[in-house]
């Protein structure tokens, strides 16, 4: 439940019945689990006529549906339209696009909705068995133990988060892309299997509900609240994921600094293109780019609104987090957008033929800023206080 919602419901219980009936329902946050989570991983996407392996057994797709076509080590079965592969052992499982060792059950969900012959390739890994593979991804091997600790809880809460949000509307919690977080599967890294025997069953909890932690590589040295930078759902209304008050610790290192150069017309034509077209949208009348300035930010520092300036000097203004999405998007008819922007903390100005955009920090700035943790761990700090540092009125419980 919402602090806003708290108050609102609050205020209109002494009413008549009417009122409370008509009240829309206080929003619910996500309640802690009582029992170990699977977590359903995306690992593959099949959307042509080609099918993958599983070590020496190809999968086919056939008019009827999946088969193996050899099931020597394998005994599937067929549930609810899916292909379930029954494996107790480590398979290597070898998609057109990645190779993978993952322990545990496979699905083949067939996504119609796309082609005949598509399917997504799901791995379904108890979440102690899945957090070593997304922190072995997450950071770098020789980073500290309390960075990989803090680091665990973070991945293992916002794992939890996402599936308890979607087990009941999709057939996967997460990819094991950047777009969730990076799952390399089964991996032998101590440091990684260390934090998470550490911090088993160990949450991000917020007045006992499941925290949805999100992290990123590095905030510039101001966070961004997750109802700016990730959406306006009433779960981030929270005062975990609000962002830590102050200058973060990650300004310390060079790396949080960035300068990217990129076709001033190229970029204009992207913004366009982005806005498609749509003639009540605030792009759609963009000419060539000037520059780029903040003109709104959160309580932090962190600007969440921009404006564009053209060369007829007309202003148009645009939400950090849209211009990011905009400006990394790739259109058939525009050569691809490199180097991509890193984060929303930007201004940018006309040299030449080239927009130069000057930033700090890399994605989007909310929660576990991955390089900050790494600074505070140098200086002895315990995963505990480092989680404390990035989600303001947390609390970290054991609950499994
Ligand atoms: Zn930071």
């Amino acid at each position: 439940m919402t602090a806003t919602g708290v108050l609102v419901i609050g205020g209109l219980f002494s009413c008549a019945k009417r009122d409370e009936e008509s009240s829309p329902a206080p929003k619910k946050l996500l309640s802690i689990p009582t029992e170990m989570i699977t977590m359903r991983v995306r690992v593959g996407k099949i959307r042509k006529k080609e099918g993958f392996r599983l070590d020496d057994d190809h999968v086919l797709l056939t008019n009827k549906g999946w088969k193996l076509s050899s099931s020597r080590a394998f005994t599937p079965e067929t549930k609810d339209q899916e292909l379930w592969i029954h494996n107790k052992d480590t398979h290597t499982l070898i998609t057109p696009e990645k190779i993978k060792r993952c322990t545990g059950k496979i699905s083949l969900h067939p996504r119609r909705d796309i082609s005949p012959h598509a399917f997504d390739i799901v791995v379904h890994v108890p979440m102690e068995k899945y957090v070593p593979g997304v922190i072995a991804g997450e950071l770098y091997s020789h980073w500290h133990p309390n960075t990989f600790a803090a680091q665990a809880v973070a991945a293992r809460s916002y794992a939890t988060a996402q599936h308890l949000q979607r087990k009941a509307t999709s057939h996967f919690d997460v990819s094991d892309g950047p777009s969730s977080q990076v799952f390399l599967g089964d991996v032998t890294l101590d440091v990684a299997h260390r934090a998470v025997n550490d911090t088993k069953g160990v949450l991000l909890t917020w007045n006992n509900t499941v925290v949805p932690s999100y992290y990123s590589a590095c905030c510039g040295g101001m966070a961004a609240a997750a109802s700016d930078a990730i959406s306006g759902s009433h779960l981030h209304e929270i005062p975990p994921l609000h962002g830590r008050s102050g200058k973060d610790v990650c300004t310390s290192l060079g790396v949080h600094q960035w300068t990217v150069k990129r076709s001033y017309k190229n970029f204009t034509k992207r913004l366009v293109q982005w806005s498609g077209g749509r003639t009540n949208h605030p792009l759609h009348q963009l000419g060539s780019i000037e520059s780029i300035i903040p003109i709104q930010a959160n309580k932090h520092g962190r600007p969440i609104k921009l404006e564009i300036i053209d060369r007829k000097n007309i202003k148009h203004k645009i939400s950090a987090k849209q211009l990011v999405h905009a400006a990394n998007q790739s259109y058939p008819t525009i050569p691809k957008p490199s180097p991509k922007l890193k984060s929303s903390c930007l201004v940018a100005s006309r040299t030449g033929s080239d927009l130069e955009l000057r930033g700090v920090g890399m994605g989007h700035g909310v929660g576990l800023c991955q390089y900050g943790a790494q600074v505070l761990a140098g200086q002895n700090m315990s995963w505990e206080s480092i989680l404390e540092w990035y989600y303001p009125e947390v609390s970290i419980a054991s609950v499994l």
